[in-house]
């Protein structure tokens, strides 16, 4: 039987995937193909991420713009967090769909389903199946096909941090990959992300949870081992969804803007600055839509901005001019270290509700090169042991990797399949 196995260990940086901090991914990677020049998606933010995995799309077609986003509802501009357990199915009862192409679980449901199990947001969690083609586990509900919540004593109660991942990790093992077997099991690990935004990085409390993740991740490629003692061809993904970069200084983008006389003031709705982390969407209202030049003219001028996209190219950045986006900004980054000597340093954009980011400590959303740069590592068919791909990869190809591993159709996604094409006979 043949089957795949992903797991994610949220926000781990590729360059911290070392012997030192991450013994078993190490070890891993001797017997793994690895992917040296993987990228995310923009912003580079979990719930856009686990919809770009779940997919094998960008943004621009799976529509969750962001971490944060506006949704142009009845003519009026509205600012949503995503992660929110309602969200996606809010945005269907709006716009139609919850995201706008098939989920791998919508994709496998007739072919041996899906489970997942995440301990991120209800909103990243609930990306991997929003309508309800498979079972989906998640601190803030779980649900099977029909999104049918399952019964209260197989709910998911994990708490958002280690003990949680610890918790999660054994049921997945003993549960999904021991007794259900389904042929796409995915483990979707909090950390090291949370601890990440929390400590700074490379500090004694970061390398713990980075040994952590790193042992949790082990004791699935051993189960993964264990399943292919029964006979089953398993493909074994395992991989993050962005990086972290040191937060440096944290920017108001809607108070300039305010102060600039683009915005009208704190509550208007003429133009948005969603935060992203490190990056913000900039909305406009349709019927502002001559403020566009205006503000591109100020947003090239700010110092704080490091890349700024206009609407025409937006598809560069794999987003589409939705729902008044106007400018996907990257917040300025640098290689600078921090004080543990980890490199990547970003500005951050600061939240319209909620903490701002802490200053020193780790945050993702923009194209900074260490937020860009999750891992990835796939053992099993169409894989060599050892070895490294140096050719650009996107966390949208892993969708379809998995689908051609199952040997179902992947027509139509952004992704590409990164088995080694194989002649027969050879
Ligand atoms: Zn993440």
């Amino acid at each position: 039987m043949k089957r795949v196995v992903i797991v994610i260990t949220d926000g781990m940086r590729r360059d911290l995937v070392v012997e030192e901090y991450t013994p078993f991914l190490a070890a891993f990677r001797r017997r793994a193909e690895q992917f040296v020049m993987h990228r995310s998606v923009f912003p580079s933010a979990t719930r856009v991420a686990s919809a770009s995995v779940a997919t094998g799309c960008y943004p621009a077609r799976h529509e969750l713009q962001g971490n944060s986003l506006a949704l142009l509802e009845r003519g009026v501009l509205v600012r949503y967090d995503t992660g929110d357990p309602d969200f996606l199915q809010h945005k269907r009862r709006i716009t139609g769909s919850s995201l706008g192409v098939p989920t791998l679980t919508e994709r496998v449901k007739d072919h041996g389903g899906a489970i997942t199990l995440s301990n991120a947001s209800p909103g990243a969690a609930y990306a991997h199946d929003p309508d309800g083609y498979g079972f989906l586990y998640n601190r803030g509900g779980s649900f099977g096909p029909g999104r049918i919540p399952v019964p209260d004593a197989d709910q998911l109660r994990s708490t958002p941090d280690l003990a949680g991942d610890r918790m999660m990790t054994r049921r997945f093992i003993t549960e999904t990959l021991g007794a259900r077997r389904p042929a796409l099991a995915v483990l979707w690990l909090h950390e090291p992300d949370h601890m990440q935004h929390a400590v700074p990085l490379g500090s004694p409390e970061h390398i713990a949870a980075l040994r952590q993740a790193d042992e949790h991740a082990g004791w699935v490629i051993d189960a993964v081992d264990r399943l292919r003692e029964t006979g089953d061809d398993v493909l074994l993904v395992t991989g993050s969804d962005h990086g972290h970069q040191t937060v440096v200084g944290v920017v108001d983008v809607e108070a300039t803007l305010i102060e600039a006389g683009l915005k009208d003031g704190p509550t208007s709705g003429d133009v948005l600055a969603v935060s992203n982390g490190t990056a913000a969407l900039v909305y406009v209202h349709p019927d502002r839509s001559e403020r566009v030049p205006r503000l591109r003219e100020f947003l090239v001028r700010c110092d704080w901005a490091g890349r700024i996209v206009p609407a025409d190219e937006l598809h560069d950045l794999g987003q589409a001019p939705r729902h008044g986006l106007a400018f996907g900004v990257s917040m300025r980054a640098d290689d600078g270290d921090n004080k543990y000597g980890v490199p990547g340093s970003s500005l951050a954009a600061k939240p319209s509700e909620g903490k701002p980011d802490r200053f020193g400590c780790g945050q993702h959303g923009g194209l900074g090169r260490y937020e860009q740069s999750p891992f990835l590592m796939i053992e099993g068919t169409g894989f060599e042991a050892g070895g490294t791909r140096f050719e650009p990869t996107s966390i949208v190809d892993i969708a379809p990797t998995v689908l051609h591993h199952l040997g179902l159709p992947a027509a139509g996604l952004d992704g590409r399949s990164l088995q080694h094409i194989t002649v027969p006979g050879s």
